[in-house]
């Protein structure tokens, strides 16, 4: 059993089986790749498994917990966070003080925006703050703007945002999408560092394949909403199926 559980899971939009008879099993402590081309159904499959979407039909299990029916932030406190296509940070904060929030939000369960100065004393936050910036190597910059950062420091301020939540299950849409190489390339080593120091599971949905045959353990493709074929980067990487649907072969 793994520790997400997808079975049967349909949807639709209008006349558009957006995701069909979708079956998906990611292992604990594995970080397992979901490709395939645009509007393959890989975002509206993520958003099934944060409570974003509802699926017409199946289950989505996790740690043997349901979390259909349940709201975006229940499912968020059962261990699953969610880093998004375009990084979700407040720019006109500081890198610690977007680092505080979501160390907040796990103290306390909520959030209010507002409350940030007034409680900006408050030191174990702050801490776990400033110990998060300094696992993500970017201890130097915990005094920037957020919104100056380059595009691959705000998706590297975000990842930490998610991981201060402590999520046994972080989900990555497309991480790297837009990045110059060496961002890119930063990102990898960033994702690979988490994935050795902490007890995670990561699924990630790449287009990048240098970046999901760097990271990912197993690999799901999917194609026109069906998963195609799932199996090791090895094996994916010549097979047939995959070199046609995905690489247009
Ligand atoms: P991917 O992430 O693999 O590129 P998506 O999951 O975003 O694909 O989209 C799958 C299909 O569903 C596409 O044809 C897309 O246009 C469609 N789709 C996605 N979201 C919606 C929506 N909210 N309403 C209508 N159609 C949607
Ligand atoms: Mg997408």
């Amino acid at each position: 059993m793994g520790i997400l559980e997808v079975k049967g899971v349909n949807k639709r939009f209008g006349g558009l089986q957006a995701l069909g008879d979708v079956n998906l099993s990611v292992a604990e402590n594995t970080v397992h790749a979901i490709i395939g081309p645009n509007g393959a159904g890989k975002s509206t499959l993520l958003n099934c498994l944060v409570g974003k979407l509802i699926p017409d039909t199946g289950s989505v299990m996790f740690d043997g917990q349901s979390v259909l029916g349940r709201k975006p932030f229940e499912i968020n406190q059962m261990g699953i966070s969610r880093v998004f296509q375009t990084p979700e940070i407040f720019g006109d904060l500081s890198v610690l003080e977007n680092m505080m929030i979501p160390c907040f939000a796990k103290r306390d369960g909520a959030f209010e925006l507002n409350a940030i100065p007034s409680v900006a004393s408050q030191k174990d936050v702050l801490e776990k703050a400033e110990a998060m910036l300094v696992d993500m190597n970017m201890a130097d910059k915990r005094h920037m703007n957020a919104a100056s950062m380059s595009r691959g420091d705000k998706r590297r301020l975000e990842i930490g945002m998610c991981l201060s939540q402590e999520p046994r299950l972080l989900l990555l849409d497309e991480p790297t999408a837009g990045m110059a190489r060496a961002d890119t390339n930063n990102t990898i080593d960033l994702l690979k560092q988490i994935k050795d120091e902490r007890d995670i599971t990561i699924a990630i949905i790449e287009h990048d394949m240098h970046v999901v045959f760097s990271l990912s353990e197993r690999i799901t493709v999917l194609a026109q909403g069906t998963p195609l074929v799932e199996d090791t980067p090895e094996n994916i990487k010549g097979h047939p199926k995959v070199r046609e649907a995905y690489l247009g072969e």
